[in-house]
C-alpha cells in the first residue's frame, strides 16, 4: 500500500493516527492498486504506472524504507466502513483517493481498465456523490476520474473530458445550479 493522489507526503508521526482511521477488520490483502493507479510524489511516479518498487505487481521491494507518502496513504476503501466490497480496488480497478480535506474526490483507474468506473454500481454513485458536492456550493466539492494523468470531472449532468492534466494544473468548478462548469487552471505558486 501507499500514498495520497499526486499524493504529498506526510510526516511519519501520522501513522498511527491514519492506522485509527482503518475500519477494523479490512486490510489490504493481495492488493497493490494503489502503486499503480496512484502517483508517489517523492519519485515523481505518475498515476497509471508501476512503481518501480512494486515487483510483478505485488510486493513492495522496499516495504521497510518505503516513502513518508506510502506508510501514511489508505485508500477510501480502507477508511470508509459504508463502502462495501465491491469497492475494494482490486475488484473495482480504481482506488477512491480524498484530498484537499476532504473536498476533493479523485477515482485513480487502472489504466488496464479504463472503463472500470463506468460500470455499475460506480457510475451511479460518483453521479451520486458529484451532485453532493455541487449542493455543497459556494464550496463546491469535486469528483473526478483521473485515468494515468487524463481528468474526466463528474458532474451531475454531464462528465467533462479536461484531457491532460499537467503536473502545474488542478482542476477548479466554478458558478451555481445548472452553470457549474469545470476547468484546469494552473495551480497557484507556494512562497518557499
Ligand atoms: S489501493 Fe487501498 S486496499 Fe489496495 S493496497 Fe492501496 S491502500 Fe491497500
Ligand atoms: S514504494 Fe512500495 S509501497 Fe510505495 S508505491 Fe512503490 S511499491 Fe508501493
Amino acid at each position: 500500500m501507499r500514498a495520497e493522489q499526486d499524493c504529498n507526503a506526510s510526516i511519519d508521526t501520522s501513522v498511527a493516527f491514519q492506522d485509527v482511521r482503518v475500519v477494523p477488520g479490512r486490510s489490504c490483502g493481495t492488493c497493490t492498486l494503489c502503486c499503480k493507479a496512484v502517483g508517489v510524489e517523492e519519485i515523481a511516479k505518475p498515476g497509471g504506472v508501476w512503481c518501480q518498487h512494486c515487483v510483478s505487481g505485488k510486493q513492495c521491494t522496499i516495504y521497510e524504507s518505503r516513502f513518508a507518502s506510502c506508510r501514511t496513504f489508505y485508500c477510501q476503501w480502507m477508511m470508509e466502513k459504508g463502502l462495501g466490497s465491491e469497492w475494494k480496488p482490486d475488484r473495482a480497478r480504481f482506488v477512491l483517493v480524498k484530498t484537499e480535506a476532504g473536498r476533493h474526490l479523485s477515482a485513480c483507474v487502472d489504466p488496464g481498465y479504463p472503463s472500470a468506473w463506468r460500470r455499475s454500481p460506480y457510475y451511479e454513485n460518483l453521479k451520486q456523490w458529484a451532485a453532493e458536492g455541487i449542493r455543497r456550493s459556494p464550496d463546491l466539492h469535486i469528483v473526478d476520474v483521473m485515468i494515468g494523468k487524463r481528468c474526466i470531472v463528474i458532474l451531475p449532468d454531464r462528465d467533462v473530458d479536461l484531457g491532460i492534466l499537467a503536473a502545474d494544473e488542478m482542476v477548479e468548478l466554478g458558478g451555481a445550479g445548472a452553470t457549474i462548469e469545470a476547468r484546469k487552471v494552473k495551480q497557484p505558486l507556494v512562497r518557499a
